[in-house]
């Protein structure tokens, strides 16, 4: 340990009164300045006592006092340029929001709003009546209600309905879905008991009904989202379900996760079950995301029976899960959107990618190729080729949409160097590595120099 250059280290104040922090000082909270610098004179510390450093040199000390603090003061939350593949992409937001809802998320946050206030009766309102008319039109239920997300929306309708009782669920079913939701976690916290029937691939309707006793609360069906079983497989669909419901009287509800406020067959996608499809067959209560399938802001939704979604809406947990008047606002102009079905494509992002003609991806991404060839330089392949892309967020499972991919690879550089690449950029560029390749899928990508990175490969 070097004593001498231990002592040579400046101290806070002195570093706080010199020339060169002033500018800093001047502009900025200055505790947020003295942490930044005792945080620096610490780490010189540290390097110094183990051995790395051996000499002291004021300007990289004044470096890293100003790294740090440019990491505080410049935006951690920045546009990211998806080009994974996956459309609705969690860690990335998933779904990327209409103009409509953009302009409705602007009003409802620059100004007061009738968020609780029932401008026809001059008096206090109900927070999700903006939405649930809407809801109901959309879904026939009888009634809805808005939470935090789809998680929220199982936690406190399983709570409601089921505290302290027996939830009967088919094994088949008790999926986990990315970034920490595992619904046995989400039925205990719920306060509910997890009963389990039937095996992995195969439930008959005999395993509901020898596990339904007096303990029963409620008949629970989920999406699985993100996986398929396939092959010997036997499953009860939601009407055997709701049937037996009937006979017990107990009610029937459905996590259907992603779910869809109209048939995506047309747009030439399979079939992900129709929200209002389920409520007619049945489900007591039917709870989905509105940032998948449906193209909207995080919020979960919970649709069903009025005497249910009132007991839910009573739940003290309500007021613990309840959405903000951003939330409302964007996700009551993105239902709106559904009621004229012609022009979703048009007007919601997600669907438009989603439904995108691969010609049209195609083009792009001949386009990109040219560029790309351009901007990296010699030494680079670049080629277009054929592709599949996903849906994401645990929406149509084991689904592919089919895609256009500019596949770079570089006869020295690995593919991961080159994913750095590009994720270093402004903004930074996600794409996907495969068998050593890195991978721009053009499906989300409407503008070929968006991919195009703004730095030389070798810097
Ligand atoms: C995605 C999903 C959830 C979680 O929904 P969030 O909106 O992410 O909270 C729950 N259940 C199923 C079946 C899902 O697909």
């Amino acid at each position: 340990m070097d004593k001498k250059l231990l002592r040579e280290l400046p101290s806070v104040d002195e570093l706080l009164r010199s020339a060169e922090l002033k500018d800093l000082l001047s502009d900025l909270n200055p505790c947020i300045v003295k942490d930044s610098v005792r945080a620096a004179i610490e780490w010189f510390r540290k390097g110094i006592t183990e051995g790395r450093i051996r000499g002291l040199n004021r300007t990289d000390l004044i470096r890293r006092i100003r790294d740090r603090l440019t990491v505080l003061t410049e935006p951690g939350l920045r546009r990211v340029v998806n080009a994974s593949g996956t459309v609705l992409h969690t860690n990335l937001g998933r779904a990327v929001l209409c103009r409509e809802a953009v302009d409705a998320l602007n009003l409802a946050a620059t100004g007061p709003v009738n968020l609780e206030f029932d401008l026809a009766r001059a008096g206090r309102g109900e927070r999700d009546s903006v939405v649930e008319g809407l809801l109901r039109s959309l879904t026939s239920a009888e009634a809805a209600c808005v939470v935090n997300n789809n998680a929220a929306a199982v936690l406190i309708t399983l709570n409601t309905l089921a505290d302290k009782k027996e939830v009967v669920i088919s094994r088949g079913e008790l999926i986990e879905i990315g970034g920490s939701f595992r619904l046995p976690e989400i039925i205990e916290k719920s306060g509910c008991v997890l009963r389990e029937v039937g095996t992995t691939n195969r439930t008959h309707p005999s395993d509901y009904t020898s596990a339904i006793t007096e303990d029963t609360a409620l008949l629970f069906k989920a999406h699985r989202s993100n996986y398929e079983i396939v092959g010997f497989t036997s499953e009860v669909g939601l009407k055997d379900m709701v049937k037996m419901g009937r006979t017990h009287g107990l009610p029937v509800v459905e996590d259907l996760g992603s779910g869809s406020l109209i048939d995506l067959s047309p747009f030439g996608m399979e079939k992900e079950p129709v929200v209002g499809e389920r409520v007619q067959m049945g489900a007591d209560v039917v709870t989905f995301s509105a940032d998948k399938l449906l193209g909207g802001p995080q919020a979960g939704i919970i649709v069903g029976k009025r005497r249910f979604v009132d007991r839910i809406r009573r739940n003290p947990l309500k007021r613990a899960l309840r959405v903000d008047k951003l939330t409302l606002a964007a996700l009551e102009a993105t239902l709106r959107l559904y009621l004229r079905p012609e022009c979703l494509v048009a007007r919601l992002p997600a669907l438009r990618f989603l439904a995108r003609p691969v010609e049209d991806i195609d083009k792009v991404a001949q386009e990109a190729k040219r560029l790309l060839v351009d901007r990296l330089g010699p030494g680079y392949t670049v080629e277009v080729e054929e592709g599949e892309s996903v849906v994401g967020s645990g929406s149509l499972p084991g689904y592919a949409l089919p895609t256009r991919l500019v596949a770079i690879t570089h006869e020295h550089v690995k593919a991961e160097r080159i994913s750095a690449v590009f994720l270093s950029s402004t903004p930074p560029i996600l794409g996907r590595i495969n068998r050593e390749r890195f991978l721009l899928d053009m499906r989300t990508i409407e503008r070929a120099e968006d991919v195009c990175p703004d730095l030389s490969p070798a810097g």
